[in-house]
């Protein structure tokens, strides 16, 4: 989780491992990188007034001897080779396997949860979902060191003054003790530990819940689940409201001015003819909402405040989807994943098991493209496409149903 408001081009790294879609290429073309040049840029940085907390022992002590990460600003620059759709966000975030491990990480929880909920009036199920699209409830919190990477960012590439913030608030935290050294690693853009919070955000969120004196938010399970509510009550939560609810439109209905931002009163959308999905009528917990509709012709969504303060997560709205619609699995163990209205695509996204599955077939195909480990990168994208080109299907490289049942099917 980033502060992606300021900075969208580093956004999606909080979450990307878990879609695998980054790391990949690091070791492409990696710029060289003059180790005095290094050091000579830490040496300026020290005395500077970002750094002004941050002791001289501390310094020396976390930055001497450190060589550059030249592999980050590979990172940094690159451009995404495709957007993916929101469905393949969904089917990858949102599979049986994350809501069975959430409905297990609530009830394992549960008391936390409900204390949390007590101080920030954040529900449980909300809490669990940001914690499995974030970092699969603590497995997946990025390997980086995060003071090299950061260190890195501050002397060379684009928004070094953004890192160098970012960079002290890294030794602030080994300073103050709250997460050790050797557990501060990351995404490449110092996204860290179960909340996946930039060091900035966890100044200004986390909270020592287990009352050790540490906000640890690598190893402390309550640490990190009460840091996230914490997140979400400062960016304007509002207890007791729905984050939105999937609607069906009325026959006709003009969707063109669609927007989350674009809040009406729930009576105006009721007057419009709207109804939950379900057909029943909007119900009165939501005041106000927006339209939203992430594909022309795929399912509509009126969502609220509670929504935006998901979306400051991770400044996306299909990540913010993507929770919300974990939340309320998690929640409820009859709801079903798909919503009512199918997305519109004849080639839906896979489910990470269906990756693994696409990827031991393409293993057994002689691709070599390391261990099926559900993660899409580079080399996975690129077996996809000679697979595609042999089979004569557009050559994209996305990981779809399609080339799924081809593959299954020998062809
Ligand atoms: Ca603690």
């Amino acid at each position: 989780m980033i502060d992606r408001h300021q900075l969208l081009p580093i956004a999606a790294l909080g979450v990307a491992a878990l879609l695998g879609s980054a790391a990949a290429r690091a070791q492409d073309a990696a710029p060289a990188i003059d180790p005095a040049e290094f050091r000579s840029c830490l040496n300026g940085l020290k005395t500077t007034p970002a750094f002004s907390r941050i002791s001289p022992a501390t310094f020396a002590q976390h930055t001497d001897g450190l060589a550059a990460d030249p592999s980050v600003l590979v990172l940094l620059d690159r451009q995404p080779e495709f957007t993916l759709p929101v469905w393949d966000y969904l089917a990858v975030l949102v599979d049986d396997e994350r809501v069975a491990d959430g409905r297990a990480a609530y009830a394992r929880w549960q008391d936390t949860l409900q204390k949390i909920e007590q101080q920030t009036g954040v529900a449980p199920n909300i809490v669990v979902g940001v914690w499995g699209v974030e970092s699969n409830f603590g497995q997946n919190l990025g390997g980086r060191p995060l003071v090299q990477s950061l260190a890195t960012l501050s002397c060379f590439g684009r928004r070094q003054a953004y890192f160098r913030g970012e960079f002290a608030a890294a030794l602030r935290i080994l300073q103050e003790g709250h997460v050790p050294a050797d557990k501060l690693t990351g995404s490449w853009a110092g996204a860290f530990g179960q909340t996946q919070f930039m060091p900035s955000t966890f100044f200004a969120n986390a909270v020592d819940f287990d009352g050790d004196g540490r906000r640890d938010i690598v190893d402390s399970v309550p640490d990190a689940l009460a840091s996230t509510a914490k997140f979400l009550q400062n960016a304007g939560w509002r207890p007791g409201q729905p984050w939105g609810f999937e609607v069906r439109l009325p026959p006709g209905f003009d969707t063109s001015g669609a927007s989350r931002k674009n809040k009406q009163p729930i009576a105006a959308w009721r007057r419009a003819g709207l109804t939950l999905a379900s057909g029943q009528p909007l119900p009165d917990d939501l005041p106000s909402a927006g339209l939203m509709i992430p594909a022309a012709g795929g399912p509509a969504f009126l969502v609220g405040r509670n929504f935006d303060a998901l979306y400051r997560y991770n400044a996306s709205e299909n990540y913010a989807l993507a929770i919300a619609h974990l939340a309320d699995l998690i929640a409820d163990p009859a709801a079903p994943i798909a919503f009512v209205t199918p997305w519109p695509t004849d080639d839906p996204g896979l489910s990470r098991a269906e990756n693994r599955e696409l990827q031991t077939l393409l293993l057994a195909r002689g691709h070599d493209i390391g261990s099926a480990d559900g993660l899409i990168g580079a080399k996975t994208r690129e077996a996809i496409q000679a697979e595609q080109q042999r089979l004569g299907m557009k050559a994209d490289g996305r990981a779809g149903q399609k080339l799924l049942a081809a593959l299954r099917r020998r062809e």
